[in-house]
């Protein structure tokens, strides 16, 4: 038990889980590895976490196949998934406060919004796919002949998932909730530097009663532990999200192990396109939620922003004025906009950038720096006079750090807009609604805002066209990468 304290009396969250959850025990790694799990706000360690490395993916791996081909998960009629489901939804709700404290802690994210935003749409996913159990039908086929065929929706088998670091929680809702509703089984790696919330997530899995084996938890890094999933003959399907250099490593490791099924959700450099003709004001606090929401750390940051020239000057003067009032601090202080960056390695990385689009020539309109001398906060940065070609126009950053760049029509704009690596979201500001129409279909993206920006919902699928992914989450599109389609035909 490791409790952390700070001034603000709701991060004194004592942290329960530190072990790796296999077959509903909490076991120490087979190598006794430990590793730190660090404050972000303080750059100090909150607690020691079990490190999970091949030996563990291998027992773990090996409960999840007993589990799913002999344990009580195969007789679970699909209803009492949904049950399940709805049951461990209730708990999370329940331990809403403790979950989002976790969540803070570890990613430095602003405890309003974990709660309201983390917490909640985690609680949304799991009911969302609650009710998707027994709702997965089949069809009847009129094949030629006498014959009976008719097709099947089972499950995938075993599910490896790697998710990443910048909704902890959120991002293991979107992965197990349709692996579980469609009666598959999982080996989950959480991130490294995030573990605490997915780890009292497991406590409140065994609370609901899911049979043995059906979740197993093992945090660890991604070189050992992850790549050990990725390239295991007994995973059926890896699920993964975050950056495209590790995605192409797990699309790799399924290629030359046992042809796993792959979804990867990657990374993005996502155009937000503003038109002259748009409520300017309202534009200005889109892009400014549409990039510095969660401190710039979203695969769909509307980092590239193409504005009209008619309007440049003013917006560039209203989006520094705005990231210049965000409010960058501790992230249990209930007036902070944003805290810290999650890592080390993030804050120089981000710190990189910022100074490439200074020694390329783009124009600081505000920030720059890093906030205070401790933990991992930057200051909200935004560059405007952003050629294509610069380094901050074409990378993903995944910081406080947003790029304003200059278009003179519709058509140039798509081009540019397109002309990226990457595919994940787009948006548009307009009051033309053929300018709109427009602009949703051609943009090459997997979703697409009007007048509106991280507009995500468990409803409508979510992913990548391009190098931002393969395969989408969320939604009945997403159930469909948790299952295969068994066709059986019947003499009659
Ligand atoms: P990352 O390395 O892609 O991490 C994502 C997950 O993959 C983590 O659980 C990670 O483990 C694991 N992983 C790393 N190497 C692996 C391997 N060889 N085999 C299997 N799994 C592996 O991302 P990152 O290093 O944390 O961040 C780097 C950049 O990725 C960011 O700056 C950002 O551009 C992008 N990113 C995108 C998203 C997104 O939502 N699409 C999320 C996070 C990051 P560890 O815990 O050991 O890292
Ligand atoms: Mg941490």
């Amino acid at each position: 038990m490791a409790s952390v304290m700070s001034p603000a009396k709701e991060s004194r969250v004592a942290v329960s889980a530190t072990k790796l959850l296999i077959n509903n025990r909490w076991v120490p790694s087979e190598s006794g590895k430990t590793f730190a799990t660090v404050n972000p706000s303080t750059g100090e360690e909150i607690c020691q976490i079990a490190e999970a490395d091949a030996a563990d993916v291998d027992k773990a791996v090996n409960a999840a196949r007993r589990a799913f081909e002999h344990g009580a998960w195969r007789k679970i009629p699909a209803s009492e998934r949904g049950r399940l489901l709805h049951r461990l939804a209730d708990l999370i709700e329940k331990n809403a406060d403790e979950l989002a404290a976790l969540e803070s802690l570890d990613n430095g994210k602003p405890l309003s919004i974990a709660k309201a935003v983390d917490v909640a749409a985690t609680v949304g996913c799991f009911r969302y796919f609650a009710g998707w159990s027994d709702k997965v039908h089949g069809k009847t086929i009129p094949v030629d002949g006498d014959f009976f065929c008719y097709t099947r929706h089972e499950p995938v088998g075993v599910v490896g998932q790697i998710i990443p670091w910048n909704f902890p929680m959120l991002m293991l809702a979107w992965k197990l909730a349709p692996a579980l509703a469609m009666g598959n089984t999982v080996v989950m790696k959480p991130a490294e530097q995030t573990p605490l919330s997915a780890l009292r997530i497991g406590e409140l899995i065994v609370e609901a009663g899911f049979p043995e084996g059906v979740v197993n938890l093992l945090p660890g890094f991604g070189p050992t532990a992850g790549a050990a999933i990725a390239r295991h003959m007994d995973v059926d399907k890896v699920a993964f999200t975050g950056s495209t250099e590790v995605g192409q490593l797990i699309m790799e490791a399924a290629a030359k192990s046992n042809l796993k099924r792959i979804t990867l959700e990657l990374g993005g450099k996502s155009p937000n396109i503003v038109f002259a003709d748009t409520d300017l004001d309202e534009a200005v606090e889109g892009a400014h939620f549409g990039l510095f929401f969660n401190h710039g750390q979203c695969c769909c940051a509307g980092s590239r922003v193409f504005v009209e020239e008619k309007i440049y000057d003013q917006f560039v003067e209203k989006s520094g004025a705005r990231a210049r009032k965000r409010t960058v601090g501790d992230p249990f202080d209930p007036k902070t906009e944003q805290g810290p960056q999650v890592d080390q390695i993030q804050f120089d990385k981000v710190m990189g950038y910022i100074e490439s689009g200074r020694d390329q020539g783009a124009k600081l309109v505000c920030g720059g720096d890093r906030v205070g001398d401790r933990g991992y906060f930057i200051q909200p940065t935004v560059f405007a006079d952003v050629q294509d070609d610069m380094k901050i126009s074409r990378e993903e950053i995944f910081g406080p750090v947003m790029s304003i760049i200059p278009f003179k029509t519709a058509d140039e704009v798509v081009t540019r807009a397109n002309r990226t690596t990457y595919g994940l979201a787009a948006a548009v500001w307009t009051r033309d609604i053929k300018k709109a129409h427009a602009i949703a279909n051609s943009v090459r993206a997997g979703t697409v805002w009007v007048n509106c920006y991280n507009v995500l919902d468990t409803r409508a699928p979510f992913g990548g066209f391009k190098q931002s992914g393969i395969g989408r989450e969320l939604g009945e599109y997403g159930l469909q990468q948790y299952t295969e389609v068994k066709t059986v035909t019947v003499k009659l």
